[in-house]
């Protein structure tokens, strides 16, 4: 093994204790998402203790930081600077900066052993081994950082989780951000503006011997609020003068049951709608029912086509019991397209230093994360890796292997790190060559076309 690599995991075992207790204490008290302030104040001043430069607020409740102090490339906070950034990222010599990032926040699952009482939040998707792992690879890389040609900053990204929907529209009210997912919001704050690419891990469960999983991809999806407006009369004394909207939203289900023959196996769609208010009184026609959904698929097209679908469903129903129907369409996230190169050189480097572990690739996940909409703009890689027993997001989540959970992935990112920015940067920037960027205006302009209608 190569000395800096050496160098690097010799630090990160010194500091084992350190970095097992940070996942423990964060995963002993769970904070939901745009809300982790506890959670972000901690990764701070861990920042703060290793030398951490340009520590700068993002996303709300999330940090950047950087290895080295940043030279050439700024953050794009003005226009200047965005375009100065914007015109080195075109000249393939520039430098490379790689991010590695870590989730901050929880799940929601009250029976979990080590929920919060009031909130119900739980570390059920082990987001904490994240913010470890992204930890210890920080103390890994601060011992080599002199040889690095290339700079690495560090992000705790909040509000992986699409949840609490109703708390972030206020949120969004208030001017605090723009989109739910808090990647979504850091790219449209130009936090990636001066990142080339992406590495994080994620956890896996039940595995008996040490496995790694690289290069799946996930689906994304478009979130949907849809409210059928009828017209309330007496249940019993005069129906006819009512219009029903709950029986609205129940053709709708079926007329979106009867599209299903039409999706193909390849592009994974799934709808799962789901009646969130049924009406307000038993005796009382329907006159308002709220349905919620999710329009996942495998790709950007299919997300589209299966929607337009779904959107016909919902108003072919709407217009045959005579109700009014709003539908409004929110960015959930893009599928996750991981990157070939980045997900070899990560499991080349798991092969070097777990002997026996087992390596899958390309394994398709049905689940969405905000690591899509990164993956659509740079190179990225989200790998997950056992070490985890129970099922996630249930309550019988939980760390198995400290090992494997919390030191394996500090390791495996910070020799993966080391691959890139050695031997001047030359794979980082072949990678770079041949995975081009795509801007934030381009990001934001699809999420706006994909929910035109
Ligand atoms: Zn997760």
């Amino acid at each position: 093994m190569n000395l800096l690599k050496i160098k690097a995991l010799d630090a990160i075992t010194k500091q084992r204790n350190g970095i097992i207790s940070i996942g423990e204490e964060i995963f002993r008290h769970p904070e939901l998402g745009y809300k982790e302030h506890n959670t972000s104040t901690l990764v701070k001043q861990v920042w703060e203790n290793l030398g951490l430069e340009n520590i700068t607020g993002v996303g709300f409740t999330g940090w950047k930081g950087y290895l080295k102090e940043k030279e050439s490339k700024t953050n794009t906070k003005t226009d200047k600077n965005y375009e100065d950034a914007k015109n080195l990222k075109n000249n393939t010599n520039s430098p490379i900066t790689i991010a590695i990032m870590g989730e901050l926040d929880a799940v929601i699952s009250p029976k979990h052993p080590f929920a919060d009482k009031d909130t119900g939040a739980a570390h059920a998707c082990g987001h904490h081994a994240q913010i470890a792992a992204m930890i210890g690879c920080a103390i890994g890389l601060s011992a080599v950082k002199d040889a690095l040609d290339g700079n690495v900053c560090f992000l705790a990204t909040p509000a992986e989780e699409y949840i609490e929907l109703g708390y972030r529209s206020q949120l969004k009210k208030d001017g605090h951000i723009t989109y739910y997912g808090g990647k979504q919001q850091m790219i449209a704050e130009g936090v990636f503006d001066d990142i080339d690419m992406a590495l994080m891990v994620h956890s896996e469960t039940n595995q008996s011997s040490p496995h790694i999983s690289i290069n799946s991809h996930s689906t994304g999806f478009i979130g949907k609020n849809i409210r059928f407006l009828g017209k309330e009369a007496h249940a019993g004394g005069a129906p006819w003068d009512g219009v029903n909207a709950l029986n609205a939203a129940t053709l709708a289900i079926s007329a979106i049951h009867a599209q299903r023959e039409t999706f193909r196996d390849c592009d994974s769609v799934r709808v799962h709608p789901i009646i969130t208010k049924g009406g307000d009184l038993v005796n009382t026609v329907p006159s308002e029912v709220i349905m919620e959904s999710y329009v996942r698929a495998a790709s950007i097209e299919a997300m589209k086509a299966a929607n337009t679908k779904v959107n016909r469903a919902i108003k072919g129903a709407s217009y045959a019991i005579g109700t009014n129907v709003q539908i409004i369409d929110s960015a959930g996230y893009l599928p996750l397209m991981q990157n070939p190169g980045l997900s070899k050189l990560f499991s080349d480097n798991a092969a070097g230093l777990l002997p026996n572990v087992t390596v899958e690739e390309n394994l398709p996940f049905c689940g969405s994360t905000d690591a899509g909409d990164l993956s659509y703009l740079i190179p990225v890689i989200q790998p997950t890796i056992s070490g985890f027993s129970g099922d996630l997001h249930s309550c019988d989540f939980q760390v198995d292997d400290e090992e494997l959970a919390y030191l394996v992935p500090a390791k495996l990112m910070a020799m993966t790190v080391i691959d890139l920015l050695t031997n001047n940067a030359i794979i980082a920037k072949e990678i770079r060559k041949t995975s081009p960027r795509r801007e934030k205006e381009d990001y934001i302009l699809l999420w706006d076309t994909l929910l035109q209608e």
